[in-house]
């Protein structure tokens, strides 16, 4: 059977003030999806395997059916977008932070996090800078930055719960001395290094066989599970993705493929915003543009639609549990009117049962 696993990115959420108490996936009109939860299947599932973090480098390995131990998010990003340090060198995240004074002066704090346009401003200048150096910067959107050292060091601290903390917090800094020279050019800006960490070590084989993603993370797990992950234009992993261009593309795919997984991350941008009006926005171009195109044209195939873990567009951080998932095919449990996280009473499912109970290469 034809199978297309849609992933919405940190779709589930908790009820917001600014949508009258509702989620942002209540609130949003998703025809497409309610029809899928009035005629097919819908439940709970539990993408984060037990002892780690929700987020989608726990999430997504799971929900494509391989298990896998916590792992660095860099290496996998620069696969993602075609970067492969050389050995001795090392990937990481780069985010660009305003902070205090000298990275050496013990009094230093993160002062901001530069993660918007202003950020992608600066990377490219940064990057500029760097040339030369030993280090070098790969400029990326949303401040995902991919920066190689020609040093390995530990797995190194995100800088988002650090906001007002000394920078010696983070550890050990590699290339210090060139991350200062760049602070004193940028004016009191520098590049923040995190996401080292053990490699990337699936067990298993997703059933899945192509990916169409515009997120680094999730196209560089495509790669790294052996999967066909194409360049589609005009998906670009933020808010403006081209979501026609991802459906076209996923049935175009579906030619050749059995079981294809599409991804959309701006659901989880928008929650980590804040933003719960932008995410409810989002949900419903998902709907009309990527999952109404997606169930006209899987014919009598499955689609399964869920998420790799929630996202609180009031905290604006990610949320541990289960996640609600719909597909279209029945199997007892639907019949409800809406899809939404409220309108789910059924039991909550490992990712390995979903396929397990309806086995995606039968
Ligand atoms: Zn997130």
């Amino acid at each position: 059977m034809k199978t297309v696993l849609v992933i919405l990115d940190g779709a589930a959420d908790e009820p917001s003030p600014l949508l009258c108490g509702k989620t942002p996936l209540h609130a949003a009109p998703t025809p497409h999806l309610d029809r899928m939860a009035a005629t097919g299947a819908v439940g709970w599932l539990n993408p984060t395997p037990a002892g780690q973090a929700p987020g989608s480098e726990a999430g997504i390995p799971a929900l494509l059916g391989v298990e896998s131990t916590a792992y660095g998010r860099a290496a996998v990003e620069a696969e993602g977008r075609g970067i492969q340090p050389a050995d001795g060198q090392q990937a990481l995240r780069a985010s660009l932070v305003r902070v205090s004074g000298p990275l050496g002066d013990p009094g230093t704090k993160l002062v901001e996090l530069l993660d918007g346009d202003a950020g992608d401003r600066l990377a490219r200048n940064a990057a500029r800078f760097l040339d030369g150096t030993g280090v070098s910067l790969y400029p990326g959107t949303a401040g995902r930055n991919i920066m190689v050292t020609p040093v390995t060091t530990e797995a190194l601290t995100p800088p988002h719960p650090l906001r007002g903390l000394p920078v010696s917090l983070a550890g050990q800094w590699p290339c210090r001395k060139v991350l200062e020279a760049l602070r004193v050019h940028l004016g009191g800006v520098t590049l923040w290094p995190w996401g080292g960490g053990a490699p990337f070590a699936p067990r298993g084989t997703s059933p899945f066989t192509a990916l169409v993603a515009g997120a680094e993370l999730v196209r560089g797990l495509g790669r790294m599970l052996g999967m066909v992950v194409p360049d589609v234009p005009g998906a670009t992993g933020n808010t403006d993705t081209c979501l026609s261009a991802k459906a076209h593309a996923t049935l175009a795919l579906l030619g050749r493929h059995r079981a294809v997984a599409v991804h959309v991350e701006a659901p989880d941008l928008a929650a980590h915003r804040r933003d719960p009006l932008a995410k409810a926005a989002i949900l419903r171009a998902v709907d009309r543009e990527l999952i109404g195109p997606l169930a006209a044209g899987i014919g009598n195939g499955r689609l399964v639609v869920t998420c790799d873990h929630g996202t609180s567009s009031v905290s604006g951080c990610h949320l541990d549990g289960p996640v609600p998932y719909v597909s279209n095919l029945p199997d007892g449990t639907g019949g409800n009117n809406r899809f939404f996280e409220g309108a789910i009473g059924t039991p909550v499912l490992s990712p390995r049962d979903l396929w397990i109970m309806d086995p995606v290469a039968c």
